[in-house]
């Protein structure tokens, strides 16, 4: 029950996260909600995370490692997570294996959720948050594909990824979702 979920943003992964933690009762940890609302309360984590997210570019690596050691190090992390939105690039994803080896958590699945890059503009603009503007839109989408879509080849090396296709309703993914973890069996 520890699922890694990657896609572009504006890709559905954290409308699937929401519905499939809700199910299995396990927590849904979204680095980019937890940097939100550290901005909002005005935190220490928050002033120094605003400019990045505000531009749309990555939050340090330290301040993201040290943020997840932090939640995952939680009693409601102890049976399961879902992991949306980290890691975002390597050297986070090999941060992530350290500190879950120490942990002794090993994660299971990795969700690949794919869309067209068409639709992935259309779909942020109509999502409204405060970095959907048509720049910096621009900006996360190209950090994505040179800094987070390379974790998909590392993954499928060992052997862990699972691709679908989220171009459709949420409750066509959902389910292709519950079928690839095995909670589905589609006749
Ligand atoms: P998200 O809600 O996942 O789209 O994240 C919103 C913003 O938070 C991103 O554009 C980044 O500025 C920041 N962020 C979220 N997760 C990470 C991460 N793992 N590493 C660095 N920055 C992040």
């Amino acid at each position: 029950m520890r699922f890694i979920f990657l896609g572009s943003p504006g890709a559905g992964k954290g409308t699937q996260a929401t519905i499939l933690a809700e199910r299995l009762n396990i927590p849904h940890i979204s680095t980019g909600k937890i940097l939100r609302a550290a901005i909002a309360e005005e935190t220490s984590l928050g002033l120094e995370a605003q400019a990045y997210v505000d531009e749309g570019s990555l939050v340090p690596d330290r301040l993201i490692i040290a943020l997840m050691r932090k939640r995952l190090s939680r009693d409601d992390a102890r049976n399961g997570w879902i992991l949306d939105g980290f890691p975002r690039n390597l050297s986070q994803a090999h941060a992530l294996d350290r500190l879950l080896q120490i942990l002794q958590q090993p994660y299971g699945r990795v969700i690949n959720f794919e869309v067209p890059r068409s639709l992935l503009t259309e779909r942020l603009l109509e999502r409204g948050r405060k970095d959907d503007n048509p720049e910096t839109i621009r900006r996360r989408l190209e950090i994505y594909q040179e800094q987070t879509e390379p974790l998909i080849a590392l993954y499928e090396r060992r052997r862990c990824l699972v691709t679908l296709r989220s171009d459709r309703s949420v409750e066509e993914v959902s389910l292709d979702l519950q079928e690839a973890i095995g909670l589905l069996v589609r006749l």
